[in-house]
Order: C-alpha cells, then structure tokens, then sequence
C-alpha cells in the first residue's frame, strides 16, 4: 500500500528554505514592481536568481537530460505552490510561464543545435521567448483553425499570418510560432512549430493588448510582461528553425501544455492560499455588530468552505501530478483537464471571498487582493477556456460507459427479478412464494 500523503524531509527542507525565501526577498521587492525599469529589476533580482542557482533550484522543470534539475510534478507541486504566492517569484526562480513551457519544449522537440542556441540560454536566464499560436480571426478554442502559414521556399519558411495574445512577444527575444505548412492535410498533420527571433524583418510587433491586468502598459518585471499583438508579414526563417518535423505541431503543443496547465494550478493554490491567510486575518481583526467577524457563521461558512476548496485542490492537483509522473503527460489529459478546471474556480472563490470579508478595503490597490482578482479572471480563458477542458474530460469518460437498449442497468424491478432468479436455488419455495 502506497498512499503516502508525507514530503520526504530533505526535499522539506528545500521547501521550508523556498518559503523564507519568499516572505524574506520576494514579497518585500513585488511591492517595488510598479516602479522598477529594466535596469533596476535586474540589478535587484540577479543576486536573488544567483542565490536560487547555488541552492540547485532554479529551472526545477525538466529533467537532468534536458538540462534541469530532474524533479518531476510532485515535486513541482508543492514547489509553486510556495512560489504562486507572488507573481513575481516564478521569473527569480527560472520557471515562468511562457518561458518554461517553451523551454520543455525545445526541450522535448528540439534538435542539438536548437537547444544550445535557444534552450540553454533561456534557462540560463538570458534570452525570453513567447509562444505565439492564438489569432484574433479564428478561435483559439479550436486551434485546426489556424490560418498562418509558413511556405517552405528553398531553405527557408515564409511566414505569414496574425497572432495576438503571444505572451510575453513584445520583449522576448524569440517566438515559437505554430503553422500551417501543410494545408493540403488535415491540420493535425498540417501545422508545424518553426523558431522566429523577434528582430526577424516581417515580424510586426503590433502592441501588447491593453486588457483586465494590464490596462494600461504592463511593467517592465512583470512575467509574463504584455500579450501581443504580432502581424507576420512574410518573414523568413531557415528552415533549420522549425521544431521537429514538419507536421509535428499538434503533437509538440500537447506536449508543451500539459505540463504549462499544471504549473498554472499549482501557482494559482498558492494564490488562494494568499488570499485565505488575508481572509482569515481580517476576520480575527474587524469588530461589527457586537462581535469580531470570525464569530460570524457566514464568514465562518467563507473561512471553511474556502479551507475545503484549497485542500481538496491540492488533493486533486498531487493526484494529476503524480499521474503525470507515472503514465506521462499525454495519458494524462483528463487529470490535467479536471484540476485546470477546478483549480480556477477554487481560486476565484478564495479571492472573491476575501475581497468580501475586507468590505471597501478589499476593492482597494492598498491590498494585492484586487490585482489578484483581475489576474484570476484569465485563467479560466487562458491555456485553454475551461468549457473546452470539460468537453475533454465528459469526452474520455464517457468512452468508459456503453448505451443500454431498454431499462438503463440501474432499473429497479429489472434488477428486483434478476435478483430472485440469481438466489432462487438458495431459497426455501414457500419463502420465495411468500
Ligand atoms: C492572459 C492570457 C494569456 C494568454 N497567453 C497566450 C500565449 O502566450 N500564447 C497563445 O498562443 N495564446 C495565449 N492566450 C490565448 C488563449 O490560449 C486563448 O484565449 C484561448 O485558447 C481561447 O481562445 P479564444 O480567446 O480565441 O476564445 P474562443 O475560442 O473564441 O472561445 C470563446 C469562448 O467560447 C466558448 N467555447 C469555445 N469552445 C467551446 C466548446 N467546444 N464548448 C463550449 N464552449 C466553448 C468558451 O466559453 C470560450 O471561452 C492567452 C490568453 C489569455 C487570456
């Protein structure tokens, strides 16, 4: 029996370490964030990430062949969690999205070359990059959509096409574009994954997209910074730039989003944690109507019900972990797509609830939790709209059942007469007749 709910204690001790590390070096620089330029941010953070890299913990990610550190998702698990706290920590620890997921995915599908040129320096931390799939034309829900193409002309592609919400596009020094270079099959087949350096001519940095997180300009130390606007207007890379083989797309961007999905729910526990010890502390302060709000039964309905909500998240966030570690990521979808799904409603949940017990003090930017909640709005769009992950979920499930002609097999007086006649032998007559 295996059902092991214990952190084996020298991996504890890295976490205990991660978590004063974060109340002592991040959390007092996120409040600084707003006001940093570049220059500022590095020079304040390098010595932080240095300190990350000499306790072997930066790019925790991959594994020791790809050249990470070889924890696999439990241990990631409980490594964001601690990190998701701040939305700052994952760039000082090497592991922000979008670069880690374009890291495993050089990773995962590049070729020798690729990786020394691109992989090592991004988890060097030298070089950004952005993944740049979705377009404003078509949904992005259903990605066999995609209309850019890249048209193989002698030794290079030709890309042309329009993408936006390619995160973190407008400063990375590399995008890794899906598409169509093979119209002529289904898209399955059809699309590809090609390198593009921004500085390419025909790469058209359009904007980053004012939206719910970043109204106005995003900051320069945010991770991701912007979502960008990007017009590809036939820019041509070498043909030693695509990932893989050609029609490789939909398989690599599997690959590459499974593990992205479950580094997002592990960070965004964190999150809700940050909101409940928010929730909490208010609760045991604020004095109303005779009483502190923690003797209230609805806020104590808050405090438990958002209690339950976070562990039981966690539960079902190991579990999609470990499944991920033992079967892998592709056999692993369902388990992904049940704690994308139920992550981001816990999250929202936490926040929401706490915003409420701090009353207009919560509405403020004099506390994170508003920033926090216009964050957690995009994750039930973003890495996939949670209706789509649902479609996943009832999809493969339902391939466990068969359809039934006549009585669904729960039919009581169907399964009643069964019954009688599978127990008849052992039966007196005149009771059965009885
Ligand atoms: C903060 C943020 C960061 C992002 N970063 C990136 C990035 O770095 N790179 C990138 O390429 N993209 C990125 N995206 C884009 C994201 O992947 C897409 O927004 C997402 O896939 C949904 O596509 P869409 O916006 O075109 O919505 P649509 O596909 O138009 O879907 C709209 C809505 O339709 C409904 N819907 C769709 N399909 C179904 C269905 N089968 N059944 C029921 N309802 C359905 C859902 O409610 C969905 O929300 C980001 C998005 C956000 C918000």
């Amino acid at each position: 029996m295996a059902w092991d709910f214990s952190t084996e204690p020298e991996f504890q001790e890295k976490l205990d370490w991660m978590q004063n590390f974060l109340s002592e070096e991040i959390l007092p620089l996120e409040t600084l964030v707003e006001e940093l330029n570049g220059q500022q941010w590095r020079a304040l953070t390098a010595p932080l990430k240095q300190e990350v890299k000499n306790r072997g913990l930066w790019a925790c990610h991959l594994d020791p062949e790809l050249g990470g550190q070889g924890y696999g998702q439990v241990k990631l698990a409980l490594m964001h969690e601690i990190l998701g706290r701040s939305f700052i920590a994952p760039a000082i620890f090497g592991n922000a999205a979008p670069d880690s997921g374009n890291a495993e995915l050089l990773a995962i599908g590049g070729n020798e070359k690729q990786k020394r040129k691109w992989l090592t320096p991004l988890l060097n931390g030298e070089l950004r990059s952005a993944f740049s799939m979705t377009e404003p034309d078509v949904a992005g829900s259903d990605p066999t959509l995609i209309q850019t193409q890249a048209v193989l002309d002698g030794d290079e592609y030709v890309i042309s096409g329009h993408k936006w919400f390619t995160s973190n596009g407008s400063v990375a020094d590399f995008l890794i574009v899906m598409a169509v270079t093979n119209p002529e099959v289904h898209p399955y087949q059809g699309c590809s994954m090609l390198v593009v350096p921004t500085d390419t001519p025909g790469v058209e940095i359009v904007r980053d997209v004012a939206n719910m997180h970043h109204p106005y300009d995003a900051p320069f130390a945010r991770q991701p910074a912007g979502h960008a606007e990007i017009r590809y207007n036939d820019a041509r890379v070498s043909k030693a730039n695509l990932i893989g083989q050609p029609g490789d797309g939909f398989v690599l961007a599997q690959k590459r989003l499974g593990p992205g999905r479950i580094h997002h729910a592990m960070r965004w526990i964190g999150q809700a944690r940050r909101a409940f010890d928010m929730m909490c502390e208010r609760a045991l302060s604020r004095y109303a109507h005779g009483s502190l709000l923690s003797e209230k039964q609805m806020i104590q309905d808050f405090i438990a019900s958002t209690k339950i909500e976070i562990e039981a998240t966690k539960m079902l966030c190991m579990y999609a972990a470990w499944h991920m570690d033992t079967y892998g990521s592709s056999a692993s979808r369902v388990e992904i797509a049940m704690i994308k799904v139920y992550a981001t409603k816990m999250l929202f949940n936490a926040i929401d609830r706490a915003i409420q017990v701090h009353g207009a003090l919560g509405y403020t930017t004099d506390l994170p939790l508003e920033e926090m909640y216009r964050v957690a709005r995009a994750s039930r769009i973003l890495d996939g709209a949670d209706e789509v992950h649902k479609v996943t979920i009832a999809r493969k499930t339902l391939k466990e059942y068969e359809a039934v002609t006549g009585w669904p097999s729960e039919h009581v007086p169907t399964r009643r007469q069964a019954a009688w006649e599978k127990f008849a032998d052992l039966l007196e007559p005149g009771v059965v007749n009885g």
